[in-house]
């Protein structure tokens, strides 16, 4: 298991669902319309996959902050 993860939300494909908000508000906000991870470096949790794959437009990336291997949203 990773030590620590990389969330990054891509704004030009975020199109302001709120669905991370929803899934996930101790990680994602929305700020202007789009959503913002309220942290980039967290402690690896379920909620954050599951915004993750939530996403529609899969603007949300998970990365394993050691080696940059992505772990969400599965391909
Ligand atoms: S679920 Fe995706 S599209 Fe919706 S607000 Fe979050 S990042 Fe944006």
């Amino acid at each position: 298991m990773s030590a620590a993860w990389r969330v990054g939300v891509d704004p030009r494909r975020c199109i302001g669902t709120g669905i991370c908000a929803g899934t996930a508000p101790e990680h994602f906000q929305l700020v202007g319309g789009l959503s913002t991870p309220l942290a980039d470096v967290v402690e690896p949790a379920d909620p954050v996959i599951d915004a993750a794959d939530s996403c529609p437009v899969e603007a949300i990336t998970v990365r394993d902050a050691a080696d940059d291997r992505l772990i969400a949203p599965e391909g």
